[in-house]
């Protein structure tokens, strides 16, 4: 083998992925976090995978998951291999809780929101800081609430491909999170976690607002002895009333069929790719090939941003 067939064989494939919850139709929000991690992956020769994130029934809208998917097609985005829907992974979410309780990892806990937010040192990012109350047993025989994971008083630190060098105390600015409820649910953290792990995932592309899970994640993957994927979290597009664009927020940037060259070429825009102006008018279909071909990802800024379409 010389130097080139070396390095080309110990090359990992690039294996990225496309996440939605499927809590409504198609807004620009998403179709950043699509459209960024379908150019990352695809620029590199690399496969794209799509998983539909159906893990919190309440806020699950029937028929959401069919409409991006059918929209998506329609927009020219092509996905590698089947869909997964996390609705049918519960087995393998149980499977890793019962791993991570043999290893001591994990703990059931009792405490109610009141008592932890009456007991957190302080409220972080998310909500009141963990004090660590049932860290050794749930006290009496109170009923059990919740199954968290450990987590080291230690900084956890990695480079995001976008926003740099990222590094959070998980139990002063976290405390132990929760994995599994007690009412059935399974923690995005643990699902997000397990699910890449088990598609390969190399490449996880996605909104800033998840900047601060990726330490928990990144935490969750070394307990379970697996390697992390590459991090890289792209701004967020807010709309004139200085709200996210979500679609929580409004019917401002959905996305459909009739508008669906416009928002892609505006997320191309937004995601600092400048596309030419004439492209506004053409198929969706030739602007992400346009996309794919002159992808930069150092373009791409840290800066959220206010969008008027
Ligand atoms: N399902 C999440 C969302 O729609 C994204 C999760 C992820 O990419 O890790 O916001």
């Amino acid at each position: 083998m010389n130097d080139q067939q070396e390095k080309k064989a110990t090359v990992v494939p690039v294996i990225g992925r496309f996440a939605p919850s499927p809590t409504g139709p198609l807004h620009f929000g998403t179709l950043l976090a699509a459209l960024g991690s379908y150019l990352f992956a695809k620029s590199s020769g690399g496969r794209w995978l799509l998983r539909i994130e159906d893990l919190d029934p309440p806020r699950t809208i029937p028929g959401s998951a069919d409409m991006i998917l059918i929209l998506l097609e329609k927009l020219g985005f092509e996905w590698d291999g089947e869909v997964v829907y996390q609705s049918r992974c519960y087995d393998r979410y149980r499977q890793t809780l019962e791993q991570l309780h043999k290893n001591r990892q994990v703990f059931a806990c009792s405490c109610t929101r009141r008592e932890i937010l009456a007991s957190a040192p302080q409220l972080g990012e998310e909500g009141p800081v963990y004090p660590g109350t049932c860290r050794n047993g749930a006290h009496g025989k109170r009923v059990e609430r919740a199954i968290r994971l450990r987590v080291p008083d230690e900084n956890i630190s990695y480079c995001d491909g976008i926003f740099g060098l990222q590094s959070q105390n998980l139990e002063q600015e976290v405390g132990d999170f929760v994995l599994h409820r007690v009412d059935g649910l399974f923690a995005y953290q643990l699902a997000v976690v397990v699910d890449d792990i088990d598609a390969g995932v190399t490449q996880v592309i996605r909104g800033a607002d998840l900047l601060s899970s990726t330490p928990r994640q990144i935490y969750l993957y070394q307990c379970l002895n697996a390697v992390p994927p590459d991090y890289s979290h792209l701004p967020l597009a807010f709309g004139d009333n200085g709200k996210k664009l979500s679609k929580r927020n409004g019917s401002i940037g959905l996305v459909d069929l009739k508008n669906g060259s416009q928002m892609l070429w505006w997320a191309l825009e937004f995601l600092g790719q400048s596309p030419p102006k004439e492209l506004r008018y053409t198929t969706p279909v030739e602007l992400l090939r346009w996309g794919r071909e002159n992808f930069q990802a150092a373009s791409i800024s840290t800066e959220n941003r206010q969008i008027k379409f």
